[in-house]
């Protein structure tokens, strides 16, 4: 009763700005309060929920549900809500914003399979792993009607759509967060809400069907996720005055190649490889001299061929229907499937030793035979693309042979970039339909579902790529919600007392500064001939030492201080990754091959590979295409995808995984306490919650509320006209502020304004 109301009486605890132990707690003298409800730390790290029975001094008696009773020092207890907010459906309504309450209530809701929770502006969403009854098209009736709010991935994506046609701004839906928390499920949800709401020109079809083609093709089974995305993804969604779809268009990011020919054990290849192998037709089998995935040894590798609830068969099915329908003619689609087949074929040519020096050529046994006849090659030409190397030493053309080793890797190289060009030409083609029409006076909606931070016992150049992007995004975010947000209060002379928030700039700087950043330095390395990881980790030592989100560590790796966390970086493999070398032999091969898809190799091998390095060589040889290594790349794509999103309105979905067994009902809060932590959920509400999240322009206000106002007003300045309106709708002189240029009000105070407005329009 009386209890209850003390905790509700304080809507706005006060805000600590250090990021001490406690960083969300409050800082009240608590526990001198009696019979409260209290957070106790187990030594597990969980939270329990006690009673505080007595305080005296630094010390206080807890009551555990067990009937346990137990003596801790007062400062170590946290307070927890009120029973009445047990499950509230926005954090920012809980009176005390601590870790142990936020965990509980989204464990509350996660129990009663309400999986979406706000966090102010951002929807957590924790990954049920099982089906849970919230999708379809009722609920996306009852979300578009608005007689259902609670919130939902279609929720956010129906603000996306009204922000868009009421502010003719292009909007974003970016959606983060780790391996397995739910981010292409996530995104495909939003995709349906507005298939529903901005279908009708067929054009939507397509649309959903690309996440069919897409997941074959990138997605793979890993030791995280059963369908991991193995490339970052944004779609950008396109509609017309009307508010219909009218097109799309995708960009994918940094596809995970060495996937093609190396796997560990457990996880699988790409999904076609074992759907193609399972699934072909008779016709297409014996066409392509097809066998079953355990004949390949790049499938071999590992013995997990198959994924427990999936039929490769009938998935094989699914993605020709959607090749069919995002107008892949069947003709290209048999040139893919033979160009799977090459890939599979060439992991199986071996080779034998010829000479005395150790150097190879391929065995010319059916393998080989089929990788040329699948290409549409000369076998002779492919034995030597794999067994030597042409190259140019001063004015003279010298033939190098390989050795096993080298060959390996030229076989590999060939495979990994068959596939790369393959997908890059998928996603091409699948634009092509989806182009948006001439009329491109509309808007759009991007969704951006891009790998989460990583962080492994062993980080290659991958995790590098991945965690800078995240970087990046983390400082959108950061900006949008934190800096922005404090920008205007301030420039409108509201008041407003300044909260820290946390800056990543300084690890950006680590990356991106020239000549004495990573990138610069992985670069630099990378071109000289000389060049190995060990001189290029012990150049990022020399250089980067005194920079205080570097660390040198032992041997050839290093530790960066990443928003998320410490991640030490094994730098094996970094400069070979980063160059990405394809043999001008190879390239040759490709380009001259009789294959039914000239244009795969034609147009995106050039772009895709690069040429050999020999000395510090940058332009390819005779074409004038710019060599740009891996790394260099990956930023220049991601500033292009930032500066996109720099110009839209976005609308952030942070994905959580409560477990790491992809177990429905298992609630692991360290785990999920280190993801709310890293992505700065907490923070945001502390601020949004003490905030004015709604804002809106004299002028805009006037316009928009100044007809329902039932007296005329003296003056007709939007300042006035927009007093005047507040005053006859009763708003609280707390809920909002008056700026210079606008008004901002707490959350929620807008709704009666809309609401009368609708009622009367
Ligand atoms: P991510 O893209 O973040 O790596 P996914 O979106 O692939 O993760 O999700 C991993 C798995 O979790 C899915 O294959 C699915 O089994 C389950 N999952 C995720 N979101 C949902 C959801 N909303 N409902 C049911 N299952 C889900
Ligand atoms: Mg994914």
């Amino acid at each position: 009763g009386d209890e209850d109301m003390d905790f509700v009486a304080s809507p706005l605890p006060s805000i600590s700005t250090s990021h001490s132990q406690n960083r969300w707690g409050d800082t009240t003298s608590y526990a001198a309060k009696k019979k409260l409800q209290s957070w106790f730390q187990l030594p597990n790290g969980n939270w329990e929920l006690g009673k505080l029975l007595s305080t005296s001094g630094t010390e206080s008696v807890i009551s555990l549900p067990e009937g346990k009773v137990l003596k801790v020092k007062s400062e170590s207890l946290v307070p927890a809500n009120p029973d009445i907010l047990d499950g509230v459906d926005d954090l920012m309504q809980l009176s005390y914003l601590n870790e142990p309450s936020v965990l509980y209530n989204l464990q509350y809701r996660y129990k009663q399979n309400m999986i979406y929770t706000k966090a102010g502006p951002v929807l957590v969403a924790i990954n049920p792993f099982k089906k849970v009854p919230l999708y379809g098209n009722d609920y996306i009736e009852a979300y578009k009607n608005k007689s259902l709010e609670s919130p939902h991935v279609y929720a956010i994506t129906d603000t996306a759509i009204r922000e868009m046609r009421r502010d003719e701004v292009n909007q974003s839906i970016i959606i983060s967060g780790e391996s397995g928390a739910g981010k292409t499920e996530t995104a495909k949800i939003a995709m349906q809400y507005l298939a529903a709401l901005g279908g009708g020109s067929g054009i939507e079809y397509e649309i959903l069907k690309t996440n069919p083609i897409l997941e074959a093709f990138g997605n793979a089974k890993t030791s995280r996720n059963d369908n991991s995305s193995r490339f970052g993804k944004l779609i950008e969604i396109h509609f017309s005055e009307t508010g219909k779809i009218s097109g799309a268009k995708i960009q994918t990011f940094l596809l995970e190649k060495s996937r093609v020919v190396q796997c560990a054990e457990g996880e699988r290849s790409y999904h076609i490889f074992y759907q193609l192998c399972a699934g072909a037709p008779l016709a297409l089998r014996e066409k392509l001299d097809l066998r079953t995935a355990n004949d390949y040894k790049y499938l071999r590798q590992s013995s997990c061929h198959s994924i427990t609830g999936v039929d490769d068969a009938e998935q094989f099915h699914v993605v020709v229907e959607a090749l069919d329908t995002v107008h892949v003619s069947k003709e290209d689609q048999e040139s893919v499937f033979a160009m799977l087949a090459a890939v599979l074929w060439l992991g199986n040519v071996s080779f034998t030793v010829i000479d005395n020096e150790n150097h190879v050529e391929p065995v010319a046994d059916e393998d080989l035979i089929n990788v040329a006849k699948l290409i549409g090659c000369n076998i002779e030409e492919l034995k030597l693309a794999l067994s030597t190397r042409k190259m140019r030493v001063g004015n003279d053309n010298i033939v190098q042979k390989l050795t096993l080793p080298q060959a390996i890797d030229t076989r590999d190289a060939l495979a990994k970039s068959i596939y790369a060009c393959l997908f890059d030409w998928l996603v091409e083609q699948i634009n092509k339909s989806l182009a948006v029409g001439k009329r491109r006076t509309g808007r759009s909606i991007s969704i951006l579902d891009i790998y989460g931070f990583e962080s492994f016992d062993r980080n290659s150049f991958e995790q590098f790529c991945i965690n800078y992007a995240n970087e990046r995004l983390q400082q959108h975010f950061n900006r949008h919600l934190f800096k922005l947000e404090q920008e205007e209060y301030i420039q409108d002379g509201i008041d407003w007392a300044k909260i820290d928030f946390e800056d990543n700039q300084d690890c950006l700087n680590l990356f991106e500064k020239k000549p004495l950043g990573l990138l610069s330095l992985l670069d630099e390395e990378s071109t000289f001939p000389n060049g190995t990881d060990l001189t290029f980790a012990n150049k990022l030592k020399q250089h980067l030492n005194s920079n205080s989100c570097f660390r040198g560590e032992r041997d050839k790796a290093f530790t960066v201080s990443h928003y998320a966390g410490e991640v030490m970086y094994d730098t094996t493999g970094f400069l070979e990754k980063n160059r990405d070398l394809l043999h001008l032999d190879s390239i040759q091969l490709l380009s001259s091959s009789s294959c039914h898809l000239p244009q795969i190799f034609a147009s995106n091998m050039l772009t895709q590979s690069n040429k050999p390095v020999v000395g510090p060589l940058h332009k390819a040889g005779g074409a004038d295409s710019q060599k740009l290594s891996v790394a260099t790349k990956f930023k220049g794509q991601l500033f292009q995808l930032m500066q996109r999103l720099e110009n839209t309105t976005p609308h952030f979905i942070r994905c959580i995984k409560p477990n790491n067994f992809q177990s429905p009902g298992l609630y692991e809060q360290g785990l999920l306490l280190q993801q709310l932590r890293c992505c700065g959920v907490l923070e945001v509400v502390r601020i949004s919650r003490s905030g004015f999240p709604t804002r809106m322009s004299h002028q805009k206000f006037a316009r928009r509320y100044g007809f329902l106002l039932l007296e005329s007003v003296a003056s007709q300045d939007p300042l006035s006209v927009s007093v005047a309106i507040l005053h006859q709708f009763n708003i609280l002189p707390e809920m909002y502020q008056v700026g210079y240029t606008k008004l901002f009000f707490r959350t929620g105070q807008i709704g009666v304004l809309e609401d009368t407005r609708n009622r009367t329009l």
